[in-house]
């Protein structure tokens, strides 16, 4: 837990927004919800309501080897059995792809996607390790070497090049190496695309969308103004609101990064525990109680958020 971090109790607003505020939820169905997801909703929805803002469901089932539209109804079916009803209709990312072409042509047509042919070996040799967390960042070998990509027509990655872009063209301001933005519980954040991340991809060998892409893309055109979401996607961010702004399009105005909840021995929690998952927890608890238990933990008036939820 990082000291500097503020208190989630900041996300329960004390006043509604003069502004439209939409927040969004946005699971990816690949198991059953646990208690670290309900926790991730219910401050999204915590966060939206508060500020008399709209909050947004939306399925992140992009991953067709992964994610199952049976996981998807007992996720809206959990919601509604925690009283968090969403607004609108639900977004399914996979009924996105058209749109998510448009934006990729759009990309193209800048001038800033080039494919890339690598093997999971070369990619190995092609990445250097950061030492901070172990993540491998790609040198763009691609990207140097297209020829590379031409010779090999069938099964190529595309990626998105980060600064310097290939021109001195008068690139839209936003589209820059140094992403800064102010996150809400986590601080100032400054971070470097091409050194965080180098040419990340877009679209897979198989032609499965890349999850970066599809969320900035989504929460732009979906009107999203403010994200609120686990802490392992806070450096996400970046590469999030670097295509939000190539493609010229809004970003949100607010960001907020939640520490995960964890498993009692210090493991994150994931869908395979089972003691945590919704069916166990519908069993031993009632709504109301789950709610409250949350809010003891994030420091939250669980009154309030019982009536936000309207219980
Ligand atoms: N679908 C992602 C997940 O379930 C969350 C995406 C996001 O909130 O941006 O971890």
């Amino acid at each position: 837990m990082n000291a500097d971090r503020k208190p989630l109790a900041c996300l329960l607003r004390t006043a509604p927004s003069s502004a439209l505020v939409r927040g969004r939820f946005a699971p990816s169905p690949t198991g059953r919800m646990h208690l670290g997801n309900v926790y991730a909703a219910l401050l999204s929805y915590v966060s939206a309501k508060s500020q008399g803002g709209a909050w947004l469901l939306r399925i992140e089932d992009i991953d067709t080897q992964r994610s199952k539209a049976e996981w998807a109804e007992r996720l809206m079916d959990d919601l509604d059995w925690l009283g968090l009803r969403w607004d609108g209709d639900v977004v399914w990312q996979s009924r996105r792809t058209a749109l998510y072409e448009e934006m990729l042509g759009r990309l193209a047509a800048l001038g800033v996607l080039y494919p890339c042919c690598c093997t999971r070996q070369e990619l190995a040799a092609a990445s250097a390790p950061h030492a901070a967390d172990g993540h491998t960042v790609y040198d763009g070998r691609c990207r140097v070497s297209p020829r590379r990509a031409i010779e090999n027509p069938a099964g190529q990655t595309l990626r998105l090049m980060t600064p310097p872009l290939p021109d001195e063209r008068a690139w839209p301001a936003g589209a820059t190496d140094e992403q800064t933005f102010a996150d809400e519980i986590c601080g100032p954040q400054r971070l470097q695309l091409s050194w965080e991340w180098g040419d990340f991809v877009v679209r897979r060998r198989d032609g499965a969308w890349a999850y970066q892409f599809c969320v900035a893309v989504d929460d732009a055109l979906t009107g999203v103004t403010e994200v609120v979401r686990g802490d392992d996607l806070l450096r996400s961010t970046a590469p999030q609101r670097y295509v939000q702004a190539l493609l010229g399009l809004p970003r949100p105005s607010r960001y907020a990064h939640i520490p995960l909840l964890l498993a009692a021995d210090g493991r994150r929690l994931s869908k395979r525990d089972a003691s945590l998952a919704m069916d166990a927890l519908r069993q031993r608890h009632a709504a109301t109680d789950l709610i409250a238990h949350l809010c003891r933990l994030s420091g939250l008036d669980a009154d309030r958020v019982l009536a936000l939820a309207g219980r």
